[in-house]
């Protein structure tokens, strides 16, 4: 492998090269995914332009909003204090990442950009609508991450925009996410199946919001929108988590390959989205809500 190393000292700088070098050029934030790419020759940019102290890492929180900086590293997220309660997924689903030694370099853009269906912490941010920020040579633009990931490896972003941010609205104190992993081993393991769910209570005891979003049983990470719809209709009535979860695999398309067949990874999204709609109606109960 051999390409020219820049490290820019602003992200103007840095959108200025990759504008310059095109196909040519990749950023590389943590570098656990483009490395690897570049040693099993299935990239071979000529210019690698990083992302590091330009000023993109952190995690802010207002009173509406919480936005997570491009390069926070997965570590970040699961030791910063805020996600616990209403935000627990983001935590759950970044302290699954690798090994120890993978999360404390690799970060969210790249987790995000890298647009693996597989990705862990891309389910917990579509089930909070999560928005990305791209800044690019002319224009920065906000969309939300459902429309920004396309399909396997591939997404809205052109070549010369960086991901700066990813944000979303602060849940209201009556909600509660859930994220589930099912993996052959605990640790460096790349998701069989992964699941987030954030629901938020309503009237009667219904729910005013219902999310499910499921990994790596899709070209691309995916919202079940029909499984959303039922919970939100019928609330907890006793089997409607059951049917949401079988909804939900219907509306997966999963492959079958070297760590599980197709079946079995439509079997596992039916499991975890009732068990990740349980464990967010247990939470809301545990805190009263
Ligand atoms: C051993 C090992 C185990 C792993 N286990 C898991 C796992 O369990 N779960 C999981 O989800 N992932 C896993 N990964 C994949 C990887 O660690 C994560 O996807 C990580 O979040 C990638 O972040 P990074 O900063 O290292 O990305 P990089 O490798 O630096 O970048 C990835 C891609 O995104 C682009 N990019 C990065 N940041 C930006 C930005 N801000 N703007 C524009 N483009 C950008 C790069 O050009 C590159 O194309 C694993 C990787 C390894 C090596």
């Amino acid at each position: 492998m051999g390409f020219a190393f820049h490290q820019p000292d602003s992200v103007a700088n840095a959108i200025a090269l990759a504008h310059r070098y095109g196909e040519d050029a990749r950023f590389i934030a943590g570098g656990t995914d483009l490395i690897i790419q570049i040693n099993r020759k299935r990239l071979a940019p000529q210019h690698v332009i990083s992302l590091g102290s330009l000023g993109l890492e952190g995690i802010r929180e207002t009173a509406d909003e919480i936005t997570i900086g491009a390069t926070t590293t997965h570590n970040d997220v699961v030791f910063h204090p805020g996600f616990q309660h209403q935000l627990t997924a983001l935590a759950e689903a970044s302290a699954v990442v690798g090994g120890r030694q993978i999360r404390h370099v690799a970060t969210v853009g790249g987790n995000i950009v890298n647009a693996s269906p597989a990705a862990d912490l891309v389910p917990a941010l579509l089930a909070l609508d999560a928005t990305i920020d791209l800044q690019g040579p002319a224009q920065t633009r906000s969309l939300p991450l459902d429309r920004f990931l396309l399909d396997r490896g591939r997404t809205e972003r052109q070549i010369d925009e960086v991901l700066t941010a990813v944000r979303f609205a602060r849940p209201p104190s009556q909600s509660a996410t859930s994220f589930l992993k099912a993996g052959r081993r605990k640790a460096m393991e790349i998701s069989v199946v992964c699941v987030a769910a954030h629901l938020v209570r309503g009237p009667d005891n219904g729910f005013s919001k219902v999310r499910i979003a499921v990994g790596a049983a899709a070209p691309r990470t995916f919202r079940a929108v029909g499984a959303e719809a039922l919970v939100a209709e019928r609330g907890d009535d006793g089997t409607s988590f059951v049917e949401a979860g079988r909804l939900a695999a219907k509306a997966a398309v999963p492959i079958g390959d070297v760590r599980a067949s197709a079946r079995y990874r439509t079997l596992l999204v039916a499991a975890l989205v009732e068990r990740a709609l349980t464990a967010c109606r247990d939470r809301m109960q545990g805190a009263g809500a």
